[in-house]
């Protein structure tokens, strides 16, 4: 059968014997395929109608009539929302049915640029934002899907701390070689019982404040495929009422020297 998937496990039984586990997969993964699929499907049917409220809403003009202004206002706010959410379906499908992602020379100089920009245009003003380059290195991998992880967390750290908190991006040269990218806040922090499940679709410590703020639920389970698919790791670190530290860990295989990548670029 081609189609058979097991999965094997190797237990350790006694000094000289193993025992050799083989379970049937095949049923579980075809069902992942389909759920894959339809809501790869359904979010893609989705974009078209979207589209076209979304056009509509822009064209009507609250001048026409006062009174509407507050229901155009919220009727744009949710349709933007669920924009966002069909467009967040759409990458993380995308993600799922992918092994391997294009290896680009991922410039770190200006990946942190961007990161800080789009900080400031989301926290207006309201937090204190550090962006500091410790490594000078840049990474190997996908240029678009890190910055739509990266772009993620920093997003996060700005709906999740309140006014007057710190937010921290750093990125840093490892002891082993590799690199870390980390986000740190000083926000509402996450209860220790919510980590293991955190990166799960949908999964939310508190629905409202997450809605309010404009988050889709999917930010962090696109986060941490995009680091799958880069070998690399989410560590994530949080203390309520104090604020949480996302980082995001590349091996040694992912680094390139900033200065080597000048060279071929130029060449
Ligand atoms: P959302 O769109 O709801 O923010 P995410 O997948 O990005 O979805 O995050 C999942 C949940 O994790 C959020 O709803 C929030 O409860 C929690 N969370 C994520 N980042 C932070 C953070 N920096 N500080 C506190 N809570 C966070």
């Amino acid at each position: 059968n081609p189609d058979l998937r097991l999965h094997l496990r190797l237990i350790p039984y006694s000094d000289e014997l193993w025992l050799l586990v083989a379970r049937d997969v095949t049923k579980m993964m075809r069902l992942e395929h389909m759920r894959r699929d339809f809501v790869a499907n359904v979010s893609h049917e989705l974009r078209t109608p979207l589209t076209v409220i979304h056009g509509y809403l822009e064209m009507l003009d609250p001048e026409d009539n006062p009174d509407w202004t507050p229901m155009l206002a919220e009727m744009q706010r949710q349709s933007q929302r669920m924009t966002q959410l069909v467009e967040d379906l759409l990458t993380l499908s995308r993600l799922e049915a992918r092994d391997t992602l294009p290896e680009d020379t991922v410039g770190m100089a200006s990946m942190l640029a961007t990161l800080r920009r789009e900080a400031e245009a989301l926290s207006q003003g309201r937090h204190r934002i550090s962006v500091v380059d410790d490594a000078r290195i840049d990474l190997c991998g996908s240029t678009k899907e890190l910055h739509s992880a990266f772009s993620n967390l920093v997003a996060n750290a700005v709906r999740y701390t309140p006014t007057d908190g710190e937010i921290d991006v750093r990125f840093v040269r490892d002891g082993d070689g590799g690199a870390t990218l980390s986000v740190r806040d000083s926000g509402y922090g996450i209860p220790a019982a919510h980590l293991p499940r955190i990166t799960e679709r949908f999964y939310r410590v508190s629905t409202s404040r997450s809605r309010e703020s404009g988050g889709t639920g999917l930010g962090l389970a696109i986060a941490k495929h995009v680091l799958g698919l880069h070998d690399a790791r989410l560590d994530i670190a949080s203390e309520v009422g104090k604020g949480s530290t996302f980082a995001c860990r590349f091996g040694p295989a992912r680094v390139l020297a900033r200065d080597a990548t000048l060279t071929s670029t130029t060449t």
